[in-house]
């Protein structure tokens, strides 16, 4: 996509995307690039002085630079920060950073709004309004890391935030590559999820793409009836015909699928249901992420019992499962999982 007088956005675009252009220059010339835009944060091609001056000409005719820019700072009393960013064509999306001791987490939207309409998910309300670019995708935690003190920097990075991901595979993918080269952002691919609500296609598609980041599958029930009625995109890819992929999926050693499971009131937080889905993952490399329900305002479900949410936890870990408690963090924001679009609903989209 051309814009500004033709010019194309360089944050986020790919290296094969520069090297069919640039067909006459080596290779490492584009990873001198990477170094200066994504580790010194340089914005200006005329200064890149080991190119050539050619080079710098080159780019300057072709290229410019725009981040997300940063709207509005929520605070929650946990620590997290949410922010409200605004695109070039004045779309806002939410990303959400959450530190920790251990590491600093920011949760980065993929889309404007998203189509899949779980009916546990406040996003949905938005409907699609379009996809991030992968500069937009990339943008975000650029944009972030610059307002942030040097040791709150990003360390792991989400795609939980607004949209599904993988119904926006190829920047998505642009943007990972980006994330985790050696010569660009540098994360390592153990510290980036990506999360899906499960589209199988999309879910193979990505698999021949190479990029081993970390996937998470957004489960939420049981049988197809309860989860058609949760999450409709299980009409088209039911639960037995994730979990074949899930299976057939190669995973490098010592790593593992997580499988998000949102605990509704009375809708799939039975001992019953425990037994079901630990019936599913058998024989799945994966741990198991039980996140209670955070509620809003519109919403006819309610969060789970807390002695509820202990029991489902321990029948999986007495069936040998990893399965963890999410704390949910930023609920006090609206800024926690399946809270995000209030604010960017009130506010105009240009
Ligand atoms: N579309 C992707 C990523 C965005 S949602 C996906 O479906 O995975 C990220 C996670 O938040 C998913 O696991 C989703 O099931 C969960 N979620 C959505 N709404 C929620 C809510 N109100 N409470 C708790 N978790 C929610």
């Amino acid at each position: 996509m051309l814009r500004k007088n033709h010019k194309k956005n360089f944050i986020g675009t790919s290296e094969s995307y520069l090297r069919n252009t640039f067909t006459d220059w080596k290779p490492y010339r584009i990873h001198q690039i990477f170094n200066w835009v994504y580790h010194y944060g340089c914005r200006d091609f005329s200064v890149m002085t080991n190119l050539s001056k050619t080079m710098r000409g080159q780019l300057i005719d072709l290229f410019y630079f725009f981040l997300p820019k940063i709207q509005n700072k929520t605070y929650s009393q946990d620590g997290s920060i949410k922010y409200l960013l605004r695109l070039e064509d004045g779309a806002l999306v939410e990303s959400v950073w959450m530190p920790s001791e251990s590491r600093k987490t920011l949760c980065i939207s993929t889309q404007v709004g998203c189509r899949l309409n779980c009916s546990f998910c406040l996003t949905a309300s938005l409907g699609l309004k379009r996809n991030l670019t992968s500069g937009e995708i990339l943008g975000q935690c650029i944009a972030i890391n610059e307002d942030l003190e040097k040791r709150d920097a990003i360390t792991n990075v989400v795609f939980m935030g607004m949209g599904e991901p993988l119904d926006n595979l190829g920047p998505v993918v642009e943007a990972l590559r980006l994330m985790t080269a050696p010569e660009a952002m540098r994360l390592s691919t153990r510290r980036v999820t990506v999360s899906t609500s499960g589209l199988v296609d999309k879910i193979n598609s990505f698999q021949k793409e190479n990029i081993h980041i970390n996937l998470a599958i957004s489960l939420n029930a049981t049988d197809d009836e309860t989860r058609n009625r949760l999450m409709p995109i299980n009409k088209k890819y039911p639960i037995k015909t994730l979990m074949k992929c899930l299976r057939n999926y190669p995973l490098k050693p010592q790593r593992r699928h997580t499988i998000e499971y949102v605990l509704l009131r009375d809708i799939n937080d039975s001992d019953e249901d425990a037994r079901r889905l630990s019936n599913w993952l058998k024989g799945i490399p994966c741990k198991i992420n039980l996140i209670p329900f955070n509620s809003f305002e519109s919403t006819e479900y309610l969060p789970p019992l807390e002695s509820r949410v202990l029991k489902f936890q321990e029948y999986l870990i007495n069936q040998n499962f990893s399965a963890f408690i999410r704390q949910n963090r930023a609920t006090d924001i609206l800024g926690a999982c399946g809270q995000l679009a209030t604010q960017s609903k009130n506010l105009s989209y240009a």
